[in-house]
């Protein structure tokens, strides 16, 4: 079967939104077909240098919404990244591999950097997509489900791919694709709906975070930037009705309904209806969730025997792939 492989950060306790329809639910439905593998990617939050018992906490919350939102771990392994050193090691042949300029021109990058300054910024935040190219590349996965903020990362893990095969030999690396869901790629923040949500995103007034009170995120849809074109109308259309057009992707993603539905409802009524009826939906949804979140969180000990068994499958495949590509560079196996 295909390998597939994916993992967000724990960056904060609670995942939003976008991280449940952008990644989340992509990857539910992929391990059906896939051999999949899902990790809580614990050394990419060390590049904003977290405070370690918040680490910790954040650590088993993200693995707690996996499992709250489907993953199921007798099918995919559930793992935590640091738990399988192969991930860093590979990272460090990576970086080797990958010019400073090349390196330079990702994006998230430069808009993170941007908003920590220069000496907030770590070595470790630009190095990042490096990282992540290791993390997919340490598994020969062919598939990656992302979300649309992703892709040029991703572009960058096919780019070395196809290096280490031309300067090592073919067959040194699998060059992975990347699986991004069309109309649920992008959740934008409800504050500022040209601007992705996003877990760094300070004071995230505009963030629907999972694990919040329900009446919060409630109030967080009532009083969504909506477009200032003072009309009525309700239409998908991003570039002229950015705010419009998120709050009918979330609705749709929340309900199952199509958003040309959605949209001939509300056509005419004005906003108001919409959000007040989103912040419903919304509520009915994390109600659920959370309840199933905390079944895990109430259980640590189970949580992490789940986490264990993951890391053992996932560290017989990293294994080998490393033991090939060291042999590649010319690194001298231990005798
Ligand atoms: P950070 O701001 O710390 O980078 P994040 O919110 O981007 O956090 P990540 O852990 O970087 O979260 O990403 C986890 C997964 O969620 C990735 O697959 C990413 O593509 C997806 N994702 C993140 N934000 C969104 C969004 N607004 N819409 C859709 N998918 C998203
Ligand atoms: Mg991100």
């Amino acid at each position: 079967r295909p390998r597939i492989l994916s993992g967000m950060q724990p960056t904060d306790s609670s995942l939003h939104l976008g991280n449940y329809l952008g990644a989340l639910t992509q990857w539910v439905a992929l391990q059906e077909d896939y051999d999949a593998l899902y990790c809580v990617v614990d050394l990419h939050a060390l590049t904003v240098n977290p405070d370690p018992a918040a680490l910790r906490e954040r650590t088993r919350a993200t693995a707690a919404q996996y499992l709250a939102g489907g993953v199921d771990p007798a099918r995919s392994a559930l793992f935590v990244q640091s738990h399988v050193p192969e991930h860093a090691e590979l990272a460090w042949l990576l970086s080797c591999q990958t010019g400073f300029g090349e390196a330079s021109r990702m994006t998230q990058f430069k808009d993170k950097s941007a908003k920590q300054g220069t000496e907030g910024t770590t070595v470790g935040l630009f190095t990042y997509p490096v990282l992540m190219a290791a993390d997919i590349l340490a598994y020969d996965a062919n598939l990656v489900p992302v979300g649309e903020d992703q892709r040029q990362h991703l572009e960058l893990t096919r780019n070395l791919a196809e290096r280490l095969n031309a300067r090592f030999g073919a067959g040194t690396a699998v060059v992975p694709d990347a699986h991004i869901v069309g109309s649920t790629a992008k959740i934008q923040d409800l504050q500022n709906p040209t601007a992705k949500m996003s877990k760094s995103n300070a004071g995230g007034k505009g963030v629907i975070w999972l694990l919040e009170d329900p009446k919060k995120a409630a109030k967080a849809v009532r009083s969504a930037v909506t477009d200032a074109d003072d009309s009525y109308a309700v239409y998908f259309d991003r570039e002229a009705k950015p705010g419009i057009s998120n709050l009918l992707t979330i609705y749709s993603a929340v309900t199952g309904r199509a958003v040309e539905d959605i949209a001939a409802e509300y056509d005419g009524r004005g906003y108001g209806y919409l959000k007040v009826d989103l912040a419903d939906a919304v509520v009915a949804f994390l109600e659920p969730f959370q309840e199933r979140a905390q079944t895990y969180l109430g259980d640590p000990a189970q949580l992490d025997k789940v986490l264990d068994d993951g890391a053992e499958r996932a560290r017989e495949i990293a294994a080998g792939v490393r033991a090939r590509i060291f042999d590649r560079f010319g690194l001298l196996p231990r005798g």
